[in-house]
């Protein structure tokens, strides 16, 4: 049997394990320490503007402090692009919020500007104006963040920015992760860059990500003895894990390159069979490539290749079952144009990882090939 070839896995630059020696050599075995304090200055010099990184336990801590800060509460109302991971939705039912998810659009295959704006208008006409919006850069291409924040502008509605895929794509020249009143970033195993599991809250102000930095360290207020004035969490990333998020800053944009570089070494392999298309960046989006997605003519053909690779020992995903659609959410008020479910049937992740030796792609590449000359 050929080797296995993954999806995403995680690609160490041989610089982490220097920043982890430190560590164990100066003893700042911790929750905090030199390493977070670097790893939130390299993540926030990349970021620029006026960005402000609280490194924290996960992506998804970091969803649910936002949701917090933003004073999401029980009974309250937050949209959520249904496209997309659970982890984006999961924090709003934390916090014994409602979510209330919102299709996406075609160019893009995030958030739907249009779908966005009749969801509000009737939420509120039920009765409830939304406390926030969830929006996801989905797969690294960037939302349609001048309509989507238009929308959320003309409602005063807050945005947490989900650009847990999304690290190194921008949008019209500024960087994905700082267009929300509150983004997050996601370091998890497949990641674009990992910590091994990990995650950042960026806020626009000091005063945020101290506050951020507060409740994820069991809110603890300024006493020699415990006192808590706050219910806290437990969510600080560790010393020893941001000392491999230091090295891997140190290779971010080689890996975007490489991830790049995959989608276009497909798109030119697949140019051929009409049966594939890809999503191309509309003018003025940069996306990071995190996965390479491919959308087929139906279902049928979709579920033959996904099982034609899995025969060659090629890890493919159909792309992300919308909340709408999943069983724990089944309750939840949503307002759908058709997309999500369409690029639910047809589309597939191929392998993307930055470590995608040629000889692999080149096996992707056969394999598929094969599948449609048979088909
Ligand atoms: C990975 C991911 C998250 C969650 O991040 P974790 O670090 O795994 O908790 C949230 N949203 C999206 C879109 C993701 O892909």
């Amino acid at each position: 049997m050929n080797e296995k070839i993954w999806l995403s896995s995680p690609h160490m630059s041989g610089n982490e394990q220097a920043y982890i020696k430190e560590a164990f050599d100066t003893n700042w075995v911790a929750p905090l320490g030199p390493n977070v304090n670097g790893f939130e200055n390299d993540l926030q010099s990349y970021l620029g503007k006026e960005s402000h990184i609280a490194a924290l336990a996960s992506g998804t801590s970091a969803l649910h402090l936002s949701l917090i800060l933003l004073g999401v509460t029980a009974g309250d109302e937050v949209i959520c692009q249904s496209k997309t991971f659970s982890a984006s939705a999961n924090p709003i039912v934390y916090q014994g919020a409602t979510p209330v998810f919102v299709d996406s659009e075609s160019t893009t295959w995030n958030l739907c500007p249009i779908q966005l704006e009749i969801a509000i208008k009737d939420r509120i006409a039920k009765g409830k104006k939304p406390k926030a919006i969830i929006a996801v850069h989905l797969y690294g291409m960037p939302y349609n963040v001048d309509a989507i924040h238009k929308v959320a502008k003309t409602y005063d509605i807050p945005i947490i920015e989900d650009s847990a895929e999304s690290l190194g794509s921008h949008y019209k020249g500024q960087n994905c992760g700082t267009f929300g009143d509150l983004a997050i970033l996601s370091f998890n195993g497949n990641k674009i860059i990992t910590t091994s599991g990990g995650g950042a809250l960026v806020a626009p102000t000091k005063a945020l990500k101290d506050k951020a930095v507060f409740l994820a360290t069991q809110a603890r207020d300024n006493a020699p003895h415990y006192l808590h004035s706050h219910i806290g969490y437990n969510y600080r990333m560790s010393n020893i894990v941001a000392g491999i998020g230091r090295g891997q800053m140190t290779i971010l944009d080689s890996h975007v390159a490489k991830r790049r570089a995959n989608h276009e070494f497909y798109k030119n392999a697949f140019q051929h069979i009409d049966k594939i298309s890809f999503l191309s960046e509309p003018e003025g989006y940069f996306s990071n490539r995190w996965l390479s997605c491919i959308l087929l003519d139906s279902y049928d053909t979709r579920e033959g290749l996904r099982l034609a690779l899995e025969k060659e020992n090629i890890e493919s995903r159909p792309l992300w079952k919308p909340m709408h659609q999943q069983p724990v959410f089944k309750d939840a008020p949503s307002y759908l144009n058709g997309v999500s479910d369409e690029l639910f049937e047809k589309g597939l992740c191929l392998p993307s990882g930055s470590n995608l030796s040629d000889v692999e792609l080149n096996r992707v590449k056969t394999a598929i090939n094969v599948y449609f000359e048979k088909c």
